[in-house]
């Protein structure tokens, strides 16, 4: 069959790969060991010989090898690894492909909990750079010998700040360094970094590809792109794999079995019930943050709004080049700070909460909360007045929450 459209191929996805029953959902495997009639079969799985088995729940079960599927297919990867948390996926790829004197180059405009990250990886040992990463000399620039991987966001939380994603990517392939990509806030329905040239994209699937806000999750899709037998840091045992699969091979044992943030049966459930509606919701809450930024923009009471769909957008032609739509991200600043909380607590729709990429419209002031363990000079680094409030636009119908920006923004 020709190739399918996205959302066709997510919902018909279980159903395809064979589900007992005629099911059309992969079912929640609840069980955490996996018996065998020959215990030659057993042996097989431990030793990766037989296809598609399962031993023991923390490496996986067949719910969530399903969402692993539906991942590799969305990111057109090689293969897929699900782990409990965004933050989870995104530590594995860290502590499996980074050794004590490595260097990771990253941008300086990432989410506040991966940028918290950067410090635990430098007290282990790994040095690491944050740059502007906008342009890709700042990236170049930074590069030393003991550099293994560039590590960037496809749009930034809450600054919307792009890198310059293609010519980053051309970068690292020229120089043979990984190249990994939080797909997070654009997910692979607006957005796939196998289009420049990423080794491995990051989703966390808590956020636009749940959408609910009722399960939490993380996934690694490797694009297949990368030569893995060129990098250093593969353990020997795993060198018996193809070139292609040694990278995720070393992050599922080493990540994933022996740091044990599993993801469950049932969280996969959830999160595969949100993704078959991902393109719908992506679109609508594209739609409804671009009308809200348009409005915002043309509003008297407004300083700044940070939209890349807005022309006004320092990165607006990247996005356009490479996203189908400028996502649900959306921050703004009021022109008198002053009155931000009474501003914010008038508003009755957006719900006053950490957390994006919900089917409901949410709203924080970025300073005293998300980014405020931080400090005041990393905020000033990453873009971030006192007075930013970040909105995660829902899809709510959009003449009600124009109505209730309305009346709001008449206390700024
Ligand atoms: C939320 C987020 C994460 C972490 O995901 P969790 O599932 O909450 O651990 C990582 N990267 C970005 C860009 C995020 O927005």
């Amino acid at each position: 069959m020709d190739k399918q459209g996205f959302t066709t191929g997510i919902v018909h996805c279980d159903r395809n790969a064979g589900v007992e029953h005629g099911g059309l959902r992969q079912p929640i495997h609840t069980s955490v060991q996996y018996g065998f009639e020959r215990v030659e079969d057993l042996i097989g799985v431990f030793q990766g010989t037989k296809k598609g088995g399962y031993n023991y729940a923390r490496q996986g079960t067949p719910t969530t090898a399903a969402l692993e599927r539906k991942l590799t297919m969305l990111e057109e990867g090689a293969g897929s690894i699900c782990f409990s948390t965004g933050m989870a996926a995104i530590t594995a790829v860290f502590l499996t492909l980074l050794r004590a004197g490595d260097h990771l180059v990253a941008s300086r405009y990432v989410f506040g909990n991966t940028n918290s990250l950067f410090g635990t990886l430098r007290a282990l040992g790994v040095e690491v750079t944050r740059v502007d990463a906008g342009a890709r000399e700042n990236v170049a620039d930074a590069i030393r010998p003991n550099t293994r991987m560039v590590f960037v966001e496809t749009i930034a939380n809450p600054g919307t700040q792009i890198p310059d994603l293609l010519r980053i990517g051309e970068l690292c392939h020229e120089r043979g360094l990984a190249y990994v990509v939080d797909n997070t806030i654009t997910s692979p329905a607006l957005f796939k970094p196998k289009q420049v040239d990423a080794s491995l994209a990051i989703n966390s699937l808590t956020k636009t590809i749940a959408g609910h806000g009722a399960a939490l999750g993380g996934a690694v899709t490797d694009t297949g792109l990368f030569d893995w037998s060129q990098y250093p840091n593969i353990a020997d045992d795993y060198r018996r794999a193809g070139p292609r699969e040694q990278g995720l091979l070393q992050i599922r044992k080493k990540g994933l079995r022996d740091m044990g943030a599993a993801l469950s049966s049932e969280q996969a459930h959830q999160v595969a019930l949100g993704a078959e509606t991902l393109a719908l919701r992506v679109a609508k809450c594209s739609e409804n943050a671009l009308a809200l930024a348009q409005y915002l923009e043309r509003h008297e009471a407004i300083g700044h709004v940070f939209y890349p769909g807005l022309e006004s957008h320092p990165q607006h032609g990247i996005a356009k080049s490479l996203f189908k739509s400028g996502s649900w991200l959306l921050s703004f600043e009021l022109r008198d700070p002053a009155n931000m909380l009474d501003v914010i607590n008038a508003f009755k729709l957006p719900v006053k909460a950490t957390g994006l990429g919900d089917t409901r419209t949410l709203i924080i002031p970025v300073a005293p909360t998300i980014f405020f363990e931080a400090g005041a000079q990393t905020r000033k680094e990453m873009g971030i007045s006192d007075g930013m409030i970040r909105l995660s636009a829902g899809i709510e119908e959009i003449e009600d929450l124009i109505a209730d920006f309305e009346q709001a923004l008449r206390l700024a």
